[in-house]
């Protein structure tokens, strides 16, 4: 089954639903790629800090798909922000994964106080140039941050990898992305199974005989986001993926967007350095 593509506002596509590896130990991590690549995902969200690239690049290898037909992502870390200094961290992780690109790089936080993420951006748009990596863009970027580096430089991320689920709905933000092209893409979008419970979630995965994590993540498909849950177990692979047979309703969509709690279950971007 062909899954959906979000198209990027660089005339690049990326998969909608995709897997994640953060906290994925290493030693596990290529059996994790080859299971998704095996249930059918095409989009592998990595990074440098999940210390697994190298797993990764190895699950990717032995699976028995073609690397073209597959989207990988990877995050420079904070410690490797600045002009120079992100030239070689996309360097290191291109040779950790084993590969002469990237689908897409993006920056991890923008650590306000560091000052270096207008430097790192303008690093990663000559990357691009450079054919080191294929599409750029950010994760945790406020508003005002995207502002900067857009206006500063005139190109517009092609995406923002956020913390969003049904507790934390980024309304706002997901609003300013729309107007200017830049992809969503929600991260711990089940949100540490806290809604799993919830009234809304519960009463849409009966209607729809579906369990909650499904129903939320179809939420996050239907609300037209990317998104990239982590599952170490085959079968939450699966799971997470078959989410393309059945709709929720706009109502049962209303019911979940009473969830939001303003609720964060990762750091604040204004205040992680
Ligand atoms: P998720 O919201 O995907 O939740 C993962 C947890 O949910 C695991 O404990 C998993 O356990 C469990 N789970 C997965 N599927 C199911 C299911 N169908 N039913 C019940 N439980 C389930 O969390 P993550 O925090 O990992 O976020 C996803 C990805 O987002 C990360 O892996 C990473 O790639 C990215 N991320 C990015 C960040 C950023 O700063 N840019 C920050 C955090 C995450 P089990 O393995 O047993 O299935």
């Amino acid at each position: 089954m062909t899954h959906p593509i979000l198209p990027l506002n660089d005339g690049r596509a990326i998969p909608q639903v995709g897997f994640g590896l953060w906290q994925v130990p290493a030693d596990e991590t290529a059996r994790v790629v080859r299971e998704g690549l095996a249930a059918g995902y095409r989009l592998i969200d990595g990074a440098a800090i999940y210390g697994n690239e190298v797993g990764l690049g190895e699950g990717l290898r032995s699976a028995d798909v073609s690397r073209d037909s597959v989207f990988v992502t990877t995050k420079v870390w904070n410690d490797r922000q600045g002009r120079d200094e992100t030239a070689r961290a996309v360097e290191d992780s291109l040779q950790r994964i084993g590969l002469d690109r990237v689908d897409l790089m993006l920056i991890h936080w923008p650590c306000p106080e560091q000052g270096l993420f207008l430097d790192t951006w303008k690093s990663l748009i000559a990357l691009r140039e450079a054919g080191k990596v294929r599409s750029i863009g950010v994760s945790n970027f406020r508003i005002s941050d995207l502002e900067r580096i857009i206006g500063e430089t005139g190109v517009v991320p092609a995406l923002n990898q956020i913390e969003l689920h049904p507790r934390l709905q980024q309304t706002e933000l997901r609003a300013f992305h729309a107007k200017h092209g830049i992809v969503t893409q929600s991260w711990t979008p089940l949100g540490q199974g806290r809604s799993f419970g919830a009234a809304p979630v519960q009463a849409a995965a009966a209607r729809t005989g579906r369990r909650p994590a499904q129903v939320i993540l179809r939420w996050h498909v239907q609300l037209g986001c990317s998104v990239i849950p982590r599952s170490t177990r085959a079968a939450g692979l699966v799971e997470n993926l078959d989410i393309f047979n059945f709709t929720l309703t706009e109502a049962e969509m209303a019911a979940i967007a009473t969830l939001e709690a303003g609720e964060r279950t990762g750091p604040d971007p204004a205040k992680f350095n």
